[in-house]
């Protein structure tokens, strides 16, 4: 096999290139593909007509595979038509009897207490709002090429980097507006490699097929990308298992007691499994974030500019395009939300509530991420001797 291109200690992360591929590889893509599948994460709430707060939407799409096949009334989950039931706000916060002051772990002990609309100061796009949201059932939507190009596309990524993240011009960017430029740039990264691994190779055939000139131009081209990959990948799933009390114990109904099982039992082996938390117990260390003085601020900046990007979702001018962009989004919405509502030694300073539609964009998100990584180290080492050989 061909040298290793990336090694060492992934850049801003805990964890090495060689660790996160081998973790991925044998534990967490494997997991993940098939909880994907499971009813619980297949279905999507997704508001997918929606004004552009922008400019008005030019819809530059080409291809029918554009367009997202909405679920029918009676296909999605049951429990997922319902008006959560839970306790008030009030209920799930009160601990009767404690010292204010006092942090007492056993407060974790029960830590979910149902599903809840609460918002996510990181998004503009909540489930709590429920003007033309439907279900899309995201199995029968893959992320993949759609021909969305040109002006319209460019302009999205442009005011994404532009406006809320301007690439980091010299060492005089803090840490904080580096993370939220590297998740961003990790995101377009995966968006890529999914569009070279999924690719219309023949319009007149209609087959579909990888693309390994564009994964080389687009992305392995720039070790600066494939590191930000890495970065984002660590990112979202120290996430999700520092939100492992929470997720082991929510509910997974679709009314399905077999599907639920197993979707609960697969979300207990990703997030406890031995090899994950040996290798690499802390993909990412959140702690060092907002230390500075004017940390509170920042953080309400940073927050500011991760809703603008969520909101320019809205103006994008492919369905398909939209539908994966609103929901990795909202999944690094929600990795941002989960290790910065809780504090660096790991007690809630506020209790952990995530909406049901948030925990389906996290998982999903950390498979497509998974996936990319898996797809980049495959094609990494070697795809400069096949570029030439084509
Ligand atoms: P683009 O990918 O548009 O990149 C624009 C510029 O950004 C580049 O010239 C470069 O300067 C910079 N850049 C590129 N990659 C990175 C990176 N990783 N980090 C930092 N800077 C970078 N198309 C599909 O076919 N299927 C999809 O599912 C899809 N989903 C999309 C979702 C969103 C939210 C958006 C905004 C676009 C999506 N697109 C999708 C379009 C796709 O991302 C590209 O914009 C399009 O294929 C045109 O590519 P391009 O080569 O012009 O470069």
């Amino acid at each position: 096999p061909a040298a290793r291109k990336y090694t060492g200690m992934v850049e801003d992360c805990c964890c090495e290139y060689e660790t996160v591929d081998s973790i991925n590889e044998e534990v967490l893509h494997p997991i993940l593909q098939e909880l994907v599948k499971l009813p619980f994460f297949r279905y999507f709430k997704v508001k997918l007509w929606c004004d552009c707060p922008f400019w008005p939407d030019d819809g530059m799409c080409q291809l029918r595979d554009c367009t997202v096949c909405e679920c029918p009334d009676n296909e999605f989950p049951e429990p997922f038509k319902k008006p959560y039931s839970g306790l008030s706000p009030d209920n799930m916060i009160c601990q009767e009897g404690k010292p204010q002051a006092a942090v007492d772990k056993t407060l974790d002990s029960k830590v979910f207490k149902g599903w809840v609309e609460t918002d996510n100061p990181w998004t503009s796009d909540d489930e709590t709002d429920f003007n033309e949201m439907t279900y899309v059932n995201l199995q029968l939507n893959p992320e993949r090429y759609t021909g969305y190009t040109g002006d319209s596309a460019r302009r999205i990524w442009d005011s994404i980097y532009k406006e809320n993240c301007p690439k980091y011009p010299s060492e005089e960017l803090c840490h904080e507006k580096k993370a939220l430029y590297k998740l961003i740039s990790g995101l377009h990264s995966s968006i890529s490699v999914h569009i070279a691994y999924d690719y219309l190779v023949d319009k007149s055939t209609n087959s579909w097929g990888q693309n390994l000139p564009l994964l080389y131009d687009r992305v392995l081209k720039y070790p600066e990308r494939v590191q930000n990959l890495y970065f984002t990948y660590l990112f979202v799933l120290r996430a999700v298992t520092k939100a492992a009390d929470y997720l082991e114990q929510a509910e997974y109904n679709t009314g399905n007691p077999e599907d639920d099982l197993k979707t609960q039992s697969l979300v207990k082996q990703l997030l406890y499994h031995p090899k994950l938390r040996s290798a690499c117990p802390k993909p990412f260390d959140e702690a060092k974030l907002w230390q500075g003085e004017n940390g509170p601020e920042l953080k309400q900046e940073i927050q500011k500019q991760f809703r603008n990007i969520s909101a320019i979702m809205d103006c994008v001018g492919c369905e398909k395009c939209r539908l994966w962009g609103k929901l990795q989004v909202l999944g690094l919405g929600t990795a941002l939300k989960i290790l910065f509502s809780v504090d660096g030694d790991n007690h809630l300073n506020q209790p952990l509530q995530l909406q049901r539609n948030e925990v389906i964009a996290l998982f999903n998100l950390l498979n497509r991420l998974s996936e990319s990584v898996k797809f980049v180290h495959e094609k990494g080492s070697s795809i400069e001797e096949v570029i030439k050989e084509q």
